[in-house]
């Protein structure tokens, strides 16, 4: 199963290594041939290359669009060696065997992550590259393909060990990292065309991600795992700069995500807020008059949670907040910048990781989210649901004061960002019950109650934070009885979505509990 390699086909975009490779061979007596970068760059230094337009008898044209894409390159590449008939068709047309195929591909990914417009994208979607490749890893059988720089070392130590020839095993694993390099490919511009095309309704397309980082395990320790990039021009811990601590783990991404995409329901100009998170659930949500004002009555929601949690704020830290978040142990804080003062404070906690991003994300743009099932793969719009005052309907005969609006308003954008079944007391813009993952809407309103409770009596608090709050809940009141509770702890005003069937009921029991109700006409569950 050795099989030797006397030519080699030569085309690469990065040309990191590029000489040092040709050296190699054509100290080993490889004859190369290459493309009009790749031959120029490998002529420069010193080596000896025919060129694939004399190979071809064609010039490369039309912008490099089309320079590989001929039999004689193709033929080199596809022909089974051992075939009396593809024999026979080489020497008639005067076919060369080609043995190794080092090719990496137009820049496609890298160009889209800076912005590129359309047809900058277009323009560097590489043709020829993959179709070389997929026709070298079909041949696998005597042909290498090579489409990582990564790869070279591995290559040459094959060839000395084999005495310039290749293993079976060895073109088998190049054939397969050559179809996953061309799959991601391809399913990066689909990808990038879904995007371009603002169509990211779920549509025929392909999905794709760059491998960011191998994590060191994943949700637990007998997990591997690992962190594919798709987009890195959006605000979010993707795209974060970490300035200290350890490496992020597979639950730090994780519960950052749902901490940064929280807070940034909370628009600065608004002013300051901060969302502190426990396994991807919120355990305190504020605004605040200050930065630090924000993050207290946050941690005031619940103390206990908030240690190990991540913090996510919605303006650049300060050195104050700073100062207070680090009392206690927290994993994670991002937010979109930082001072050098705040900094130096964190400095002083090795293994805090810090991230900064570029702004805020957009809790109203338009996204794909994937899930996946045994078996498949599940895609949904992103939920970028995001309502104002003006879309809440007053069901009720009392009618919310201003206040119970705004916290109404804020609690239903926490809720958004909540386990369901979600239940969620605010009161002047902070939470103070958080109710998440129940399985009956009743437990969530109790649990969050009982919660707030608990915090009461340990800080110990003349009444309960949840007296005179606002209750969001992301889906309908199925019965009057969840409602009840939330009235019995003290909430005044309702927000929910409606449209139960039992509706009338709810409506009824509210007013009879002298509560004020809104729908939103639109429901929030997370899974
Ligand atoms: P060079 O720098 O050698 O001029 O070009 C190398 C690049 O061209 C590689 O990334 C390779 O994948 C790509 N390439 C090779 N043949 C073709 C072709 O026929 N059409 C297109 N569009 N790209 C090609």
């Amino acid at each position: 199963d050795l099989h030797p390699v006397r030519r080699a086909l030569l085309s690469v975009s990065d040309k990191t290594g590029l000489v040092e490779l040709g050296e190699a061979l054509a100290k080993r007596g490889v004859e190369l041939l290459s493309t009009g970068g790749t031959a120029k760059a490998l002529r420069d230094a010193g080596l000896e290359v025919k060129d694939v337009a004399e190979v071809t008898g064609f010039p490369e044209m039309m912008d490099g669009r089309v320079k590989t894409l001929h039999p004689m390159v193709h033929g080199g590449l596809l022909a089974l060696r051992d075939d009396a008939a593809h024999s026979a068709a080489m020497e008639q047309h005067g076919i060369g065997a080609i043995d190794l195929l080092v090719v990496n591909l137009y820049p496609f990914e890298a160009t889209v992550a800076k912005g590129a417009g359309y047809d900058e994208c277009i323009e560097n979607i590489d043709i020829g590259g993959p179709a070389m490749i997929r026709a070298a890893a079909k041949n696998h059988r005597y042909v290498n393909v090579v489409v990582d720089v990564e790869d070279y070392g591995a290559l040459l130590e094959q060839l000395d060990a084999n005495d310039g020839a290749t293993t079976t095993a060895f073109r088998q694993k190049l054939a397969l990292t050559a179809y996953a390099r061309t799959a991601a490919y391809d399913a990066a511009v689909s990808t990038w065309l879904a995007g371009a095309l603002e169509d990211t309704a779920p549509r025929r397309r392909a999905f794709a991600g760059t491998l960011a980082q191998t994590l060191r395990y994943g949700e637990n320790p007998h997990q591997k795992a690992a962190f594919y990039r798709d987009r890195s021009d959006r605000p979010g811990v993707a795209s974060a700069v970490q300035h200290q601590g350890k490496e992020l783990s597979y639950n730090n991404i994780n519960d950052t995500d749902a901490a940064f995409e929280l807070v940034s329901e909370f628009l600065p100009k608004d002013g300051p807020a901060c969302a502190i998170i426990k396994h991807a659930n919120p355990c305190g949500v504020a605004r605040g008059k200050t930065l630090i004002d924000a993050y207290t009555r946050a941690f005031d929601c619940d103390r206990t949670s908030a240690f190990g949690g991540i913090v996510a704020l919605n303006l650049k830290l300060d050195e104050q907040t700073a100062e207070e978040i680090v009392k206690i142990f927290t994993e994670v804080v991002i937010a979109p910048g930082a001072d050098d003062a705040a900094k130096a404070v964190f400095a002083r906690k090795k293994n805090l990781r810090l991230l900064t991003t570029d702004g805020l994300a957009n809790p109203a743009e338009a996204g794909t989210m994937l899930r996946q099932v045994s078996g498949g793969f599940l895609v949904q719009d992103k939920d970028n649901g995001r309502l104002s005052l003006d879309d809440l309907k007053v069901v009720t005969k009392r009618a919310p004061s201003d206040e119970e609006m705004a916290d109404m308003l804020f609690a239903w954008r926490v809720a958004k960002h909540v386990k369901s079944n979600a239940i969620v007391y605010a009161k002047d813009g902070a939470t103070v019950g958080v109710g998440a993952g129940q399985m009956s809407r009743v437990d969530s309103t109790r649990i969050a109650a009982r919660k707030a409770q608990d915090m009461a009596e340990a800080v110990g608090l003349p009444e309960v934070p949840t007296k005179g709050s606002v209750v969001a809940s992301d889906a309908f009141f199925p019965f009057p009885d969840g409602l009840l509770t939330a009235a019995e702890a003290g909430a005044t005003a309702v927000i929910q979505p409606g449209g139960s069937m039992r509706d009338d009921e709810v409506i009824a029991a509210a007013d009879e509990a002298g509560l004020a109700m809104v729908f939103t006409g639109m429901r929030h569950f997370r899974h």
